[in-house]
């Protein structure tokens, strides 16, 4: 392992996060989409690298304004960022009105039931806060339809309350000139259109690396933050994450045994081959590993790309280590499956899966380091 820190005795894995490069990224995003306002989005614990240390890293690079799923998520946040604009997505879940008010949280409402039950909470302490709309424009998760919204905005005098933001969602924008992009860009300008005063917001990490026009007030990445594939042929930012695994042994493999569970790949060669200390108990996906059928994701041992093959187990996995110099590994030291020039996107397609399930299933038992 190439890194300063010798990690503890016990450390099966090690998680280094770069919270420089969280920054950094955040920076070149804002940059890109000025004049548009970037947010942050936070959700699934920071997708994966912590909350907490995510939000204050991008608080220090400027964001101001921030986006998770849940109110418990809003709550972690409020408590280390008490000046933040914080909006809830999953929506305004009955009963939990009160803490939206008292920590001055603002919930997105994506539906006629949520909007009446805002109303009706706003009414009754003789308040009005705000809150953001969210219009469905072709992703049909969230969000009110478009002719909802022109009745919402005939309506607007009877509201009740304050909007704050109008957003929608975009379902196709990593993959270029998707048809359904042009199309939801169309029907988010009319949307936008019902509400002149009220800021508009349409684009994720994808949109804010594409056409301009998608931008609108304020853009809300996450994943390009964390340094994934914004979109299919655009390079990612700098990356966040590195991950170390412990050699916990090395072992040899006679020509034609199998290696794992399911006797899934079949040695060509006598071979060599490194024992990790992770699997997918740690989020390592269980098909991340080559077998007779398919190639599989790599890590770097001893400087070398070295597949990993047969299938990956709850706590361990194997990577094929004979065309690494014997002097060049041993058992105690760490493997790299992160970093080293290995991607997210590198682990993500080998395993049938996207960068952000990769970040987000990072596992809880990794020795987690923020530098
Ligand atoms: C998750 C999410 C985002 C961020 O998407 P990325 O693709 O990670 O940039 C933005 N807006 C909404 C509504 C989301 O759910």
């Amino acid at each position: 392992m190439t890194h300063d820190l010798v990690p503890p005795p016990e450390a099966g894995g090690v998680l280094t996060i770069d919270l420089a490069a969280l920054r950094a990224n955040y920076q070149e995003l804002a940059r890109r989409v000025a004049p548009a306002v970037c947010a942050g989005v936070v959700k699934g614990d920071g997708y994966g690298i912590g909350l907490v240390q995510a939000a204050t890293a991008l608080w220090q690079a400027g964001a101001r304004s921030f986006f998770v799923a849940l109110l418990s998520e809003a709550r972690s946040l409020r408590e280390v960022l008490p000046e933040a604009e914080i909006f809830v997505l999953n929506g305004l879940f009955a009963g939990t009105e009160p803490t939206y008010r008292d920590l001055a949280l603002r919930p997105v409402l994506g539906s006629v039931p949520e909007i009446e039950r805002w109303r009706d909470f706003c009414a009754s302490i003789g308040q009005a806060l705000p809150a953001a709309l969210h219009v469905d424009t072709g992703m049909n998760r969230l969000g009110v339809s478009p002719t909802e919204a022109i009745n919402i905005a005939e309506g607007r005098d009877e509201l009740g309350f304050p909007l704050v933001l109008v957003m929608s969602h975009l379902a196709c924008a990593d993959e270029p000139d998707h048809p359904l992009t042009a199309q939801q860009l169309e029907d988010f300008r009319a949307v936008a259109a019902l509400f002149p005063d009220v800021r508009a917001s349409l684009s994720n990490s994808a949109g804010a690396v594409s056409d301009p026009a998608l931008h609108f007030d304020l853009v809300r990445p996450g994943i390009a933050l964390y340094g994934g594939r914004p979109r299919a042929d655009i390079a990612p930012l700098r990356p966040v994450v590195r991950l170390d695994l412990r050699i916990v042994q090395i072992r040899n493999v006679h020509e034609g045994q199998t290696v794992g569970y399911g006797g899934a790949h079949t040695a060509l060669r006598p071979s060599r081959i490194a024992i990790l200390s992770a699997g997918y108990a740690d989020g390592i996906p269980r098909l991340a590993g080559a077998s007779d059928l398919r190639p599989g994701a790599e890590a770097v041992v001893g400087g070398h790309r070295c597949p990993l093959i047969g299938r990956i187990s709850m706590d361990l996995l194997a990577v094929d280590i004979t065309d690494v110099p014997e002097f060049a590994v041993e058992a105690g030291g760490f493997a790299t499956l992160l970093g080293e020039g290995l991607g997210l996107d590198d682990l993500a397609r080998h395993s049938h899966t996207i960068d952000y399930e990769i970040l987000t299933s990072l596992g809880r038992r990794y020795l987690r380091r923020w530098t």
